[in-house]
């Protein structure tokens, strides 16, 4: 068994210095990769050695594989952590850098290609005995076909990117007469995303929850799964708060879910860390929706109530060791939370808010992680994805762990562009988070409840603050005035008033 004594990290952000600090922790060298806007980012200053890879464009620089193969060669690296997006889920690159003589720390390229498109996953899965969320096999030929499969499926329903990801091509649609101009514009979206434009319909399941299982597999057949994550806090379908366990899971359910995620990744021979994700009926009736091949951004709760190092055993299985037979899905701790950072203003539709960071302080104290890739003095730049840092607690118990959160992100502060945590803080007051008793629709329907929420608290602060100053000078002012009999009172009060008027 060879050790890995150097990685390139083919990634940038919080995720290149996250891994980077694994490798520092297990005496093992780094190489960065950046881009032109990169060049003064944290994951360069973290890495043992960095290099220019090219333009800020995404396919002149971290999704240039050839580049990065050569950086990997010409630096003596032995292997490559593709972090997550980017290149970690292509099946191509993961054949490069095996053909390259360097170890992948991922799955083979066969799996990564089993779970690269949803249809083909949902193939796999329905074969392998999973049950998938009920709809088509394979994608639509044409509108002839959609219009009779989504007869048949029945309204509301969701059409989907067969390449997906990100909730780019996605689509919920709740009547007949809005299907083909839905149809069109998810084609549409997809080709822009992905270069291809094949898309499936499914049933859309009404305020799912959306739970997920981390697997671990070795390279001798043995799969850990673990206690699930709740990922219900969505906007537009993409994930702002997360947490494990799941308030609405029990442990007859999590054995059930558990089973499932294993045969799911024993279906297609998986290696390394990995995440089968379900949606959930009101039932808890649970159906496979895709596989993410790659560790995922909320992997540390994960970490948090098991005292893994996910990234250490990502190393240690690409290494070629056993894993630990240990029931992670019985053997955990508490509660944890993250939430996701982002420069972005919730004000304003959320639009990002790219600028430079002049000042930072990241929350701390007890059982809080920050994992970030800015510090004070750099730059956010519009060029990459808006999420700057996820903030985690852990507590013995939930309450204990939102708390914590919540102090967390009071505490976080950056000066320079608008971030949500104020948003974040919002949410994790908001009564139905607090009471565990939330779907995916939470965030919508925080938003069209809470007319005041975060939006001008500063103003709210301002305006208390000057009615108490107000209150106490008028107060001083009337303290100066005796007042005896009912007449001496008016003209104490028109006197008051003069005064006060100045
Ligand atoms: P992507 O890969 O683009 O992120 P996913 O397939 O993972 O898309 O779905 C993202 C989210 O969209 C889910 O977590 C869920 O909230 C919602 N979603 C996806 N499919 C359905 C469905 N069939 N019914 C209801 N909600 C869905």
């Amino acid at each position: 068994m060879n050790k890995i004594k150097r990685v390139l990290v083919a990634n940038r952000g919080e995720i290149a210095v996250r891994v980077m600090r694994t490798c520092r922790d297990l005496g093992i060298e780094t190489v960065a990769v950046f881009s032109h806007p990169d060049r003064s980012s944290l994951h360069v200053r973290f890495a043992t050695k960095a290099y220019c890879i090219g333009a800020a464009l995404a396919s002149e620089s971290y999704l240039n594989i050839a580049k990065i193969i050569d950086v990997a060669k010409k630096s003596a690296c032995d292997a490559i952590h593709p972090g997550y997006g980017f290149l970690s889920e292509n099946a191509e690159f993961s054949q490069a850098v095996k053909d390259a003589g360097l170890i992948f720390i991922g799955p083979t390229p066969k799996s990564i290609d089993a779970m690269a498109s949803k249809t083909k996953a949902r193939q796999v899965m329905i074969n392998a005995g999973v049950p998938v969320v009920p709809g088509l096999k394979q994608s639509v030929a044409n509108d002839e076909e959609a219009l009779k499969a989504a007869q048949e499926i029945g309204f509301p329903l969701m059409l989907k990117a067969s390449s997906g990801g990100g909730g780019k091509g996605m689509r919920k649609v709740d009547k007949m007469q809005d299907f083909l101009s839905a149809l069109r514009m998810a084609k549409s979206e997809a080709k822009n995303s992905f270069g291809n434009d094949d898309i499936y319909i499914e049933k859309y399941l009404n305020k799912p929850r959306h739970i997920e299982m981390q697997i671990l597999a070795d390279n001798y057949g043995h799969v850990t799964a673990f206690v699930e994550r709740e990922c219900s806090v969505q906007r537009r379908h993409q994930k702002v708060i997360e947490e494990s366990p799941s308030a609405f899971v029990d442990e007859a359910m999590r054995a059930n879910m558990a089973e499932v995620a294993k045969k799911a990744a024993l279906a297609v021979d998986y290696q390394g860390a990995g995440t089968i994700e379900f949606l959930v009926d009101d039932q808890k009736n649970f159906y496979f929706m895709e596989m993410n091949t790659r560790l995922q951004v909320e992997h540390p709760i994960t970490e948090m109530v098991t005292g893994l190092d996910l990234v250490e055993q990502q190393i240690l299985i690409a290494q070629g060791e056993h894993l630990d037979k240990t029931d992670y899905t019985k053997h955990f701790k508490g509660w944890a939370m993250e939430a996701r950072v982002c420069a972005e203003d919730p004000k304003r539709d959320f639009l990002p808010t790219p600028g430079p960071v002049n000042y930072l302080r990241t929350p701390a104290g007890p059982y809080i992680r920050t994992d970030t890739g800015v510090y004070a003095g750099c730059t956010i730049t519009a060029d990459y994805d808006p999420m700057i840092a996820k903030v985690i607690a852990w507590g013995p118990n939930r309450d204990t762990a939102r708390r914590r959160l919540d102090r967390a992100l009071m505490e976080f502060t950056l000066k320079g562009c608008t971030t949500n945590t104020m948003f974040l803080r919002q949410l994790l007051s908001y009564k139905p988070f607090v009471d565990g008793v939330y779907d995916t629709s939470l965030i919508e329907q925080y938003l069209k409840k809470s007319p005041v929420w975060y939006k001008d608290e500063h103003k709210i602060v301002a305006l208390i603050g000057a009615a108490i100053f107000n209150f106490e000078k008028e107060k001083r002012l009337l303290s100066q005035i005796k007042v005896s009999s009912t007449k001496e009172k008016d003209n104490s009060i028109s006197l008051w008033r003069r005064l006060k008027n100045g």
